[in-house]
């Protein structure tokens, strides 16, 4: 066809400077379940690349709630979509048990359940301010923030990561009438650090900002109850507006809100992205409940988890590897130049081991880094492959066998 009478052309020539580029990203296909070891494309691989930080997303008492949710409705003859929004017919008895828990959990008022973690953050962040408002937002923050900004068309101001002080000078700046928001990750996903959220806590505290946190790598994972960051440095009750997902430690989908009543009233009205949408299936409420379930009877997972992350730093960093900032379940090993970091991850993929490889503009340039997420699934043998494979490399390159890579 004439390219002039083919209005999508323009895609052809924008996947052709993706792939030029080497950004290009295929998809693959995982014939096994989500675990420590998948098959991917044929290939078995010890898989250092997922979220399913509990390893719950292959948990036989998972799977046997989502079974049982299903007996309990007629019989176990019907499948169980929701089939209409919340504020329809689609909230279930199911989605209030879930909330329930998840206020418990949290020890809120009471608790919202979104589709996804994504759709949480976006829909939040526009409910809670607008034209004539300002969010205050951490750099390194989720392209879910970063959608929920732009949404919501408030004035938005980006204070360098982790940075409480320039936060403060921002917000100190900011002297118009609207309401204010603060909005961070706990747990940062690309550098596995953490944010200062007790001298955030602090910042919005003084200058009478709203603060919402995004809790999703940390669910399950941080503090004596698996809360999150917050309750790792006691401060639940400054937060005003606390986001989590059930897709990542806890091993299922979609994500939530907790907060006081009047919040989650209002999210209940005005959060289009609930309001508009259908709701997630019960049956997946189900499994999350179990997985709440597994997170207050095994705090040895999260314990073991983050412990087996200060091992492996030290081992990296022992061998003259930098893993940045890191001080939770995700360890990067940061090697700089993005053509080096892809064919490492590819050398690491020959021997079995899928670790991913992160470039710009994931990251900032100069900065890409392999991202290995540990589980609770990988064994001491699984870590043992993946130290002494790292190890092999920098050996190679030593011995310059890949010295052309860098
Ligand atoms: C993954 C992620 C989300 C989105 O959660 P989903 O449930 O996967 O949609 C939100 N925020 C952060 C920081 C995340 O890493």
């Amino acid at each position: 066809m004439n390219d002039s009478l083919d209005p999508l052309a323009w895609i052809d020539d924008k996947l052709g400077v993706l792939e030029a580029r080497g950004l290009r990203r295929w998809p693959m296909v995982r014939e096994s379940g989500q675990g420590a070891e998948i098959d991917v494309d044929g290939q078995r691989l010890v898989n250092f690349g997922s979220n399913d930080y509990l390893n719950l997303a292959g948990d036989e008492r998972l799977a046997a709630a989502v079974r049982g949710a299903l007996e309990e409705r007629d019989g176990g003859a019907r499948f169980g979509g929701a089939g209409a929004s919340p504020l329809v017919t689609g909230r279930s008895a199911w989605h209030a048990r879930l909330e329930t828990r998840l206020a418990e959990f949290n020890r809120a008022e009471a608790a919202l359940v979104f589709s996804s973690g994504f759709a949480a953050n976006c829909a939040t962040i526009a409910a809670l301010v607008g034209a004539g408002d300002a969010v205050f937002s951490d750099e390194r923050n989720h392209a879910s923030i970063i959608d929920g900004c732009r949404l919501s068309r408030a004035e938005t101001f980006v204070y360098r990561h982790g940075d409480a002080g320039h936060l403060d000078e921002l917000l100190g700046g900011y002297t118009r009438q609207g309401k204010r928001l603060i909005v961070t990750d706990t747990v940062f996903s690309m550098d596995g650090d953490v944010a200062p959220l007790v001298e955030i806590a602090d910042v919005a505290r003084r200058r009478g900002a709203m603060l919402m946190t995004d809790e999703a790598h940390a669910t399950g994972v941080f503090g004596a109850n698996g809360r999150g960051v917050a309750e790792a440095l006691g401060v639940c009750d400054a937060v005003d507006v606390h986001v989590g997902t059930l897709s990542k430690a806890l091993g299922c989908a979609g994500g939530f809100v907790t907060g006081s009543r009047r919040l989650i009233d209002w999210l209940f009205n005005r959060a289009r992205a609930y309001v508009f949408s259908t709701a997630p299936p019960d049956f997946v409420c189900a499994a999350a409940c179990a997985a709440l379930d597994v997170v207050r009877d095994e705090p040895e997972r999260r314990a073991d988890l983050l412990a087996t992350a200060e091992r492996l730093r030290t081992r990296f960093t022992e061998q003259g590897w930098d893993t940045g900032r890191s001080c939770t379940q995700i360890v990067p090993i940061v090697v700089g130049d993005a053509k080096r970091a892809m064919d490492f991850a590819e050398s690491l993929r020959s021997r079995g081991l899928f670790v991913p490889g992160i470039r710009p503009p994931t990251v900032a340039l100069g900065r890409s880094l392999l991202r290995v997420s540990l589980t609770a699934g990988h064994s001491a043998e699984h870590i043992e492959r993946l130290v002494e494979a790292v190890i092999g490399e920098a050996a190679d390159e030593l011995r310059g066998i890949s010295g052309d890579r860098v």
